[in-house]
Parts: structure tokens; C-alpha cells; sequence
């Protein structure tokens, strides 16, 4: 009969659209797929690889680049569904650094290095600088290791030799007006240096691919010949470098030009490091046989999620026309969750994630928890914690394992406990004071000897002048800040040791990336500690009986400990916390997309140009369309940041989804209110943020607390936090009253410890 299946056609091929069928089976030249998010371009990628490999092209003939390592298992898990694990495993499928790094090793001999060269961290990279401005003479000061690593690591990516870096103009008058001006020769002895200990850094993966390619006919022939298909996912995040050393790769007279990218330039996120939308523009021009193909229908998320991505994308200035539409079910509306502090934000995202699993059958893994920056993950991690929820954080450490913050509790415990030699091991020499490695070896024996703590054994150390002079400053600091803890709170002390240590000196010297994360997870802590002092609001039933640092301590062990344990945890009914940038190209049920506030997301920092901006709302736009069937978007009112609390407005980004998409809960009645105003600023294009509540909180400097034994039953008081409410009940005993008061704008009644209160008796 004629309802035979065709048998030269794949059966999988039943499983994508006309045009994916079409992106898949093209053949001969090169490919672009630009479509939005959930629409399968990832699938195009797979299942092309899949189909090639059914039609003869041996798997190590194929080289696919992705943007993580977890998109590239996962991409060879499903390859592997279509054509066998043996197969599949031969694909040469990573990321551009996995991959090149591994073309390195069979090749490294051809540019001076062994097939075993160390990769460098960017700690190593950073000593290896200090070394060497330390033996040019140059003032430490001014040539910052952290400001000179950016400087040569966006040179690599530029592929501006050290020579070349000398000879441009631009780059030496910047230099020179930086006071800079031998970055260029520190840039070649760091390259040099590097080449003696036969390491590499993260970017010379890249870079040095590109010179061996370069430099060898041999070695670029070779490959040549290898690579017969390229395909690359997340192509609108490429930098400048990785698209050169595809095209060498990939184009070349008589080369089939058999490479297909796929991406999406409203979900371009990596500005910063260098990638360039420019990318997708010279794809076309490099490569003139090119095809391409544009994917509509999103087979991922529902009509209210489509509808609201669709609405935040088109307030950005510029891109290519695209239109995403579904067929699944309208399904739930976004929900909009405000609450007034950032715990209150986390309490509430555990409560919802409680509901969800019980009423939509939802396991741990469905869900994902994104924000903006790391340090926002803390929250999270208690209230999840407390809700006995697994989760696990994803790219950047749970909160209390990073290094930065370790440091700090480290110098807290040292105070607390001069004992506690660990702690003391950990922040002798940070910041760095001229304590060696050898000294605290001695320092240590010592200690032995005696049967003493190393703290007691400091002054007994005979060393050179230098070595005593830097263990009595050391001494001196700790003693005074020992002292000072008898009296200061928590909060108090952690302020003092950041400053008089030198911690935050040394943090805020960095420039990078990552150093500016350091800083904010040591923000974040002192935010934390700032709030556990400033807080009078009684979680958990246990009172908190002072707000010193011992009790601190005992409070974040517990949470500490936790996390050390869920590390080892191997469970994979997890809950996924992640920042927005790691969360590209995954998706899950439920995503809750936290922060949604103004100076957070977007952040602060990208707000001073257009361009920053738009990459922010880039950044929501990926963020929105993670989700299946489930989207909440959370703000709180107000939040410890920079050690303070500070008042949020929602984000702007808020008002961009039209509310017939939203949906409030609990305390969004001010939200609801706010509704003409949305329509308002839609029409007049004037993207103000809301109006809070009427009952919100007041100006922090209007604010009066009245002495507390004042507070009665039945008053009306004003909290800064929580606004208008009235008292409840009064319980507990003399030393420590409890308030219970119902405070009008949540409609709940919250227990406040009166000890630490701040409250103003309202007429
Ligand atoms: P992003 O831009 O976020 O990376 P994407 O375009 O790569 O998204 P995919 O992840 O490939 O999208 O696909 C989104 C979801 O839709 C996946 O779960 C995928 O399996 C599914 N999907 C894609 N195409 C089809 C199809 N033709 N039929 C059924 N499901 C599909
Ligand atoms: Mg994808």
C-alpha cells in the first residue's frame, strides 16, 4: 500500500517541523538558523549531527561547539538516542575551550609547549604578573595585576601579538594616559614566562590555537581535512577570536563550507567578554552560498510566557524581525510576587515551590530559581534550607563555600576563638602581609612543641625584623578587634576587620569579572550580617538572644554545614539555583525569576548607556523564556545591599508585560491598583516604576522609633519595613516581649522581638 513508510528517510526526522527538517537535511555549504528561544535550534543542531552520522560522515569528521559543557552531554545523550553510544562519543562535541585545548595537547609541541602544559587559573595568571613587575621595578600601584591581566586578556582575544600591542597607536596612548606604559613588555615576559612553565591561561586556549593554526600549513591542513562539518550553537555569542579560528577552520578555497550555526540576537548576553553581534553579520557576508532558515513556532513555553518575551523584546532598539507564536495551552498566568524584604522574597518563593509540587505534581528538578547576581543565591539557600527543599547552586559555590566569604567568617571565628588555628592559617597571609608559607611551617612546629595554639605561639616567633614586624602588626589588629567585640555587634565587627585588614582594599583593586563578584559576595555578607543585627522579626520561633558574634556564628553554622553536605549529595532531584547568564539555552517547568527590581535587574551598573540597557533586557528576555508552563517574577521592596537597607522600586522591565499576561497573589493588591498606570506608560512610552503601596514604608530619615516598653496592645505603630499595623498581642517575659502585630499591607501577622525593634507609636 502507499502508506510505507519512505525507507531512505530517518524516522526521527518525524519529530521536527518542515523548516527544522529542512535546517537538518541541508546539505552541501553553509547554514544559518536566527530564531528565538524554544523554537529548536539546539534540536536542528542534534539532530543534524544524527542525521549526518546516518549518512555515512564518520562522527570524528564532526565538530560541534556549544556554549557549556552541560549542553554539550546533553546534546551527545540525545545523538547517542538516534545512532548508538558509541557513536555519539566520537563527535568532537565541548565548548570552544574544552575542545581547542584538547587540539593543544596533541599539537603543543609545534609551538614550544609538552601535550601535558598546566592551564592556569587566574590566581596563578595574577601571581605570575606580580612577579614580574616586582623584577621590572615598576610601582605595584599603579601597574595593578587585575587591570594589566583585562588589559592582555582582551588583547588575546583581539589577536594583537605583543609586537602588534606596541605598535598601536590607541592602545599605548591609553596605556600612557593610565600611566601605564609598559603593559606591552609585561604582556610579552608574561607570555614568555608562561611559555617556560609550559602553562596556559583560559584565553590562550584560544589564542594559541589561532597561532598554531596560523604557523603550521602542516597542522591547518591536517584539520582541515579532519573537520568536514561544523556546527555551533549559540553562535550570537562568539567573540572575535572563536569566529577567527572557525573560519580558519572552515573557509578556505575548495572547502565544502559545510558549517551551520544557530542562534539568537535577542539572547546575545556576553557583550562584555567580547562577543559581538557583528558575528552574525559577517557569517553572512564570509560565507556568500549561505542558507538561511527562520523557526517561528516555540515548542517550549505557553501562550502568557510567548506573549510577555514577545512584548519586553520589542522595547530594544535593534534586531532582526522575528515573530514567536505557540500551539500549547494558555495555561497559568505569570505571577507577579512583591514582598518587603529579601527573606520575605525567598520565604515566599519556598511557599510557592511547596504548592507547586504538591498541586502540579512537580519534582525538585522542573524548578529553577535565577537571578542576577551570585550573592543574590544566600536567601535562597535558607529559606529552601528551612522549607527542607533540595536544591543545588549552580556556576559559583554556594554562598558560604567561596573563598571571600570563607576569608571573612575566617577573621570572625579568629576573634571569637583565638584557638581556632584554621582560621588563623586561612587569613595570616590575607591579604598578603609577607608571611610565608615557611613561617607559619615553623610557626606551626612551634605550636607543637609548646602544645599551644598558633595564635599564642605568634610572639614567640624569632624571625628576621620583617617577619616580626608584620606577626606584630598581625597581633595587634586581632587584639584590638578581640577587644572591640566584648561590646560591638556582629555587624559592627565585621565592618572593622574588612576595613583595618585590608580585605576590601585588596577586592575592590580588582577589576575583572570576577573580582567584582568577590566584592559583591563580600557585600552580600555583610548584608546578611547587617540584617541578622537589624532584624526584629521572629523566624523560626528561636529568639535570638543578643547580636553579638558569637551568636552569629553559631547561626550560619548550621547553614554552613548544610551545604557542605549537600555538595557531596548526589541526588538529581534538585532544585536549580543559577544566575540568569547560565541558565542560556536550558529550560525547565517552572522558573522563578527573581529580583525584578530596579538598579538589581537591570543592574545598575548597565544603566548609564542605552547599550547596557538593552543588554539587561537581553538578559530578562533569556531569563523569561527558560520556562515550560510556569514563569513568577519576584521583587522585594526592600533588600540589604550594600549594607544597608535599601527601598527597591519593581524593575521597569515589569512594566513591559502587558497585564493581561500577569497575575498578582497575597500582597500584589498595589500592584492591581497599579494597572492603569502600566497601560499609561505603554502608551506614552514613559517607563516609570510603580507606585508602591500606600501603606509602604517611609523615608528612613522620617522615621522616629518609639522607646519600646511604650508599645501597648491594640496601637497602631509604623514599621520601617513592614508599614502600617497594629498590636496584636504582647508575649514572652520581661527580658525578652514579643509583639505579635498585623501589619495592613501583607494582611499577616508577623511576631516582632521588641528588644530590637523599630517601631513609631502612631496617633
Ligand atoms: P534557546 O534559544 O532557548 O536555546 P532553542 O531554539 O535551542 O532554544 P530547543 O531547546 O532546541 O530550542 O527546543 C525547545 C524545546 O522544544 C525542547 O524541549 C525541544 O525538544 C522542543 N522541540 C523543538 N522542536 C520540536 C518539534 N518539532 N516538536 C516537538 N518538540 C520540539
Ligand atoms: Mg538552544
Amino acid at each position: 500500500s502507499f502508506i510505507v513508510q519512505n525507507k531512505n528517510m530517518p524516522s526521527f526526522l518525524d519529530e521536527l517541523n518542515e523548516v527544522q527538517r529542512a535546517a537538518v537535511t541541508h546539505e552541501n555549504g553553509a547554514a544559518l538558523v536566527v530564531a528565538g528561544p524554544g523554537s529548536g535550534k539546539t534540536r536542528v543542531l542534534t539532530y543534524r549531527i544524527a542525521n549526518l552520522i546516518e549518512q555515512g560522515v564518520a562522527p570524528w569528521n564532526i565538530l560541534s561547539l556549544t556554549f557549556t559543557n552541560k549542553s554539550a552531554k546533553e546534546m551527545k545523550e540525545r545523538i547517542a538516542l538516534v545512532v548508538g553510544e558509541e557513536r555519539a562519543a566520537r563527535v568532537w562535541a565541548g565548548t570552544f575551550h574544552s575542545i581547542f585545548a584538547r587540539l593543544l595537547r596533541g599539537e603543543a609541541a609545534k609551538i614550544g609547549y609538552t601535550s601535558n602544559f598546566t592551564i592556569y587559573d587566574s590566581e596563578d595568571s595574577k601571581s605570575v604578573l606580580r612577579t614580574i613587575i616586582k623584577e621590572m621595578n615598576l610601582a605595584k600601584e599603579t601597574y595593578n595585576e587585575n587591570a594589566i591581566l583585562s588589559r592582555i586578556s582582551s588583547a588575546k582575544t583581539n589577536l594583537i601579538s605583543p609586537k602588534a600591542y606596541e605598535q598601536n597607536n590607541e592602545l599605548m596612548v591609553q596605556d600612557q594616559s593610565t600611566k601605564r606604559p609598559f603593559i606591552y613588555k609585561i604582556y610579552q615576559e608574561y607570555l614568555n614566562r608562561c611559555k617556560r612553565a609550559d602553562a596556559m591561561d583560559f584565553d590562550d586556549l584560544l589564542y594559541q590555537t589561532f597561532i598554531l593554526l596560523h604557523h603550521n600549513e602542516d597542522v591547518l591542513a591536517k584539520y582541515r581535512a579532519r573537520f568536514t562539518h561544523f556546527l555551533v550553537d549559540e553562535f550570537q555569542d562568539t567573540n572575535y577570536l572563536q569566529y577567527a579560528i572557525l573560519k580558519k577552520l572552515a573557509k578556505y578555497p575548495g572547502s565544502a563550507e559545510n558549517i551551520c550555526v544557530v542562534g539568537d540576537d535577542a539572547q546575545s548576553i556576553y557583550a562584555f567578554r567580547g562577543a559581538t553581534i557583528e558575528n552574525i553579520l559577517n557569517f553572512e557576508k564570509d560565507f556568500s552560498g549561505l542558507k538561511v532558515f527562520k523557526l517561528e513556532q516555540n515548542y517550549r513555553s505557553t501562550p502568557h510566557i510567548v506573549g510577555a518575551a514577545n512584548e519586553v523584546i520589542t522595547n530594544n532598539r535593534r534586531q532582526i524581525q522575528k515573530t514567536i507564536w505557540t500551539e500549547k495551552p494558555e495555561g497559568q498566568r505569570i505571577k507577579v510576587i512583591k514582598s518587603q524584604s529579601d527573606q520575605e522574597e525567598a520565604k515566599r518563593v519556598a511557599d510557592l515551590i511547596i504548592e507547586q509540587k504538591n498541586r502540579n505534581h512537580l519534582l525538585n528538578s522542573d524548578i529553577a530559581i535565577l537571578y542576577r547576581t551570585n550573592a543574590q543565591s544566600r536567601t535562597f539557600e535558607e529559606a529552601l534550607r528551612r522549607g527542607n527543599l533540595q536544591y543545588r547552586v549552580y556556576g559559583g559555590m554556594s554562598f558560604y563555600q567561596r573563598k571571600e566569604v570563607k576569608d571573612v567568617i575566617a577573621y570572625l571565628r579568629l576573634i571569637t576563638n583565638s584557638n581556632d588555628d584554621e582560621a588563623l592559617r586561612r587569613i595570616i597571609n590575607f591579604p598578603r602581609r609577607s608571611i610565608g608559607d615557611a613561617t607559619v611551617d615553623k610557626l606551626s612546629a612551634l605550636a607543637g612543641e609548646k602544645n599551644q595554639s598558633l595564635w599564642a605561639t605568634l610572639p614567640m616567633y624569632e624571625g628576621t625584623p620583617r617577619e616580626k614586624n608584620a606577626l606584630q602588626n598581625f597581633i595587634a589588629l586581632m587584639t584590638t578587634a578581640m577587644q572591640r567585640a566584648q561590646k560591638a555587634n556582629a555587624y559592627e565587627m565585621a565592618q572593622f576587620i574588612v576595613k583595618q585588614s585590608g580585605l576590601l582594599d585588596t577586592l575592590k583593586l580588582d577589576t575583572t569579572l570576577e573580582g567584582i563578584g568577590r566584592l559583591d559576595n563580600v557585600n552580600a555578607l555583610l548584608d546578611a550580617i547587617s540584617e541578622f543585627v537589624n532584624n526584629d522579626e521572629i523566624i523560626d520561633e528561636a529568639t535570638v538572644p543578643d547580636k553579638l558574634l558569637p551568636t552569629y556564628l553559631q547561626n550560619i553554622a548550621l547553614v554552613a554545614d548544610f551545604n557542605q553536605n549537600d555538595g557531596e549529595n548526589k541526588s538529581t532531584d534538585v532544585i536549580t539555583l543559577m544566575s540568569v547568564h547560565s541558565a542560556k539555552g536550558l529550560e525547565f517547568k517552572s522558573v522563578i525569576v527573581s529580583g525584578m527590581e530596579e538598579g538589581l535587574f537591570p543592574s545598575f551598573m548597565s544603566q548609564d548607556t542605552p547599550e547596557g540597557y538593552d543588554e539587561e533586557r537581553r538578559l530578562f528576555y533569556v531569563a523569561i523564556t527558560r520556562a515550560e508552563q510556569f514563569l513568577a517574577l519576584t521583587y522585594a521592596t526592600s533588600r540589604y545591599r550594600f549594607g544597608q537597607m535599601k527601598f527597591a522600586e519593581p524593575s521597569s522591565f515589569l512594566n513591559e508585560i502587558d497585564a493581561k499576561h500577569l497575575e498578582g497573589m497575597g500582597s500584589l493588591s498595589g500592584f492591581k491598583k497599579a494597572d492603569p498606570i502600566i497601560e499609561r506608560a505603554r502608551i506614552t512610552g514613559n517607563f516609570k516604576p510603580l507606585n508602591r503601596a500606600s501603606t509602604a514604608p517611609i523615608d528612613e530619615k522620617d522615621f522616629k522609633p518609639s522607646p519600646t516598653e511604650k508599645i501597648k496592645e491594640k496601637q497602631n505603630v509604623m514599621h520601617l519595613r513592614f508599614g502600617k499595623g497594629e498590636v496584636r498581642s504582647i508575649e514572652g517575659g520581661k527580658d525578652n516581649p514579643i509583639a505579635a502585630i498585623y501589619f495592613e499591607d501583607t494582611k499577616e501577622v508577623k511576631k516582632i522581638a521588641l528588644k530590637f525593634a523599630k517601631l513609631q507609636i502612631m496617633e
